[in-house]
């Protein structure tokens, strides 16, 4: 018997190579999602396989299904979006997690959550190590998103420590690759669809801000090792690239891979934008035996193919709401 795995968010960017990958690995998804981000043409090549099923139903409404483990992607993810409708950011958090975990708890299925390397908000240490409780703004524009996500976590361990239910929580670092939505406002789509289409690169405040980029397929494989992990390990787990790089750098280097003529200009700093970000992956190493393997220029020239030939293409199903 093949082992049921519900993927929530599975037509998102990073749920949709989840669910590919867990298809290789011989696993049956369902993948529920309310495409309010995500996309059908992410998961369009897994129609028809017997093994993939796809859902329609938001979250923050009960789900009654039979799985034997979950991972819990479902939120949007980029700033412009989750800033869209707060509101609906933090109910699919904080309602969304009570439902996922209800049903987790029903079923007594393993459960993952996606958690993010924004509850450290703007750190004052460097890098993050899972056991600082960060520096958030509860009541700022990122907030619906920040304190989701904290909430959340709060939820996945109450759940644990009431319920006994087995965990796993990763807080994932910056994430870029294929199917990264071209208008999410998020820098790596930002810079290759300007750097592809000729326009100015929008460098926010001086560009000396610093992030830590991991590509797609070494996250995908950190979240199998975690879901597959000894009982014990609940995390969280900090998931991501330590190779820091400032927004300045990373222009310069997707300008270069594209061959592009575009000139940089600087916009405003976004409120509450993080000056430096990095993970400490100790504990992944350690108990994971996981890291990144992927290269920046490699992960970048994959997702500039990508992007190119998504534009010799027009696909309606790439609409915002
Ligand atoms: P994404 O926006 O591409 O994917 C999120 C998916 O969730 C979309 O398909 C969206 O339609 C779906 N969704 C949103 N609200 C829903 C609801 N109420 N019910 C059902 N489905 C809903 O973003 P992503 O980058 O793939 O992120 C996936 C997860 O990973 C998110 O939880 C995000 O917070 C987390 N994460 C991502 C990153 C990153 O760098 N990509 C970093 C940290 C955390
Ligand atoms: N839930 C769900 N699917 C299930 C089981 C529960 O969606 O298979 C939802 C249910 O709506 C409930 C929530 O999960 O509100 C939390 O469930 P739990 O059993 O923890 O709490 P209770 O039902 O006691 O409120
Ligand atoms: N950024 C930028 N230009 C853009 C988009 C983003 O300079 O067109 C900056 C942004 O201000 C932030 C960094 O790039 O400092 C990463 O932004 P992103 O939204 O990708 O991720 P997050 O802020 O959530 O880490």
């Amino acid at each position: 018997m093949k082992r049921r795995v519900l993927v929530t968010g599975g037509a998102g960017f990073l749920g949709s190579h989840l669910c590919d990958r867990l298809i290789n690995d011989g696993f049956d998804v369902l993948c529920v999602d309310n495409y309010y981000t995500g996309t059908k043409a992410n998961v369009a090549h897994l129609i028809g396989n017997p093994f993939f099923e796809p859902m329609r139903h938001d979250v923050t409404f009960p789900l009654y299904v039979e799985v034997d483990q979950i991972y819990n992607l479902a939120c949007p993810a980029s700033p412009i979006h989750y800033q869209h409708d707060p509101i609906q950011t933090t109910k699919t958090s904080v309602h969304g997690s009570i439902n996922i975990l209800g049903l987790a708890k029903r079923l007594n299925a393993r459960i993952f959550q996606a958690s993010t390397s924004e509850v450290y908000g703007d750190p004052e240490e460097h890098p993050q190590q899972e056991q600082y409780w960060g520096r958030v703004n509860p009541i700022g524009p990122r907030s619906c998103y920040d304190e989701g996500k904290r909430c959340a976590e709060t939820l996945f361990f109450d759940y644990h420590r009431q319920h006994r239910l087995e965990i796993k929580v990763a807080r994932i670092f910056n994430t870029y690759g294929p199917r990264m939505h071209p208008n999410d406002g998020r820098v790596v789509s930002n810079f290759i669809v300007q750097a592809l289409q000729g326009d100015d690169i929008t460098i926010y405040g001086d560009g000396m801000q610093t992030r830590s980029f991991c590509y797609v397929d070494d996250m995908i494989e950190g979240f199998i090792r975690m879901m597959e992990s000894e009982a014990g390990l609940t995390g969280p787990v900090n998931l991501g690239n330590p190779d820091e790089i400032s927004m300045l750098e990373l222009a310069e280097t997707i300008l270069r891979l594209t061959d592009s003529p575009s000139k940089l200009i600087f916009k405003p700093l976004p409120t509450n934008d993080p000056r430096k970000r990095q993970p400490d992956i100790s504990l992944a190493r350690e108990k994971l035996s996981w890291e990144p393997k992927v290269t920046l220029d490699d992960g970048l020239r994959e997702t500039i193919e990508y992007f190119k030939k998504m534009f010799q293409t027009f696909d309606p199903a790439l609409t915002l709401p």
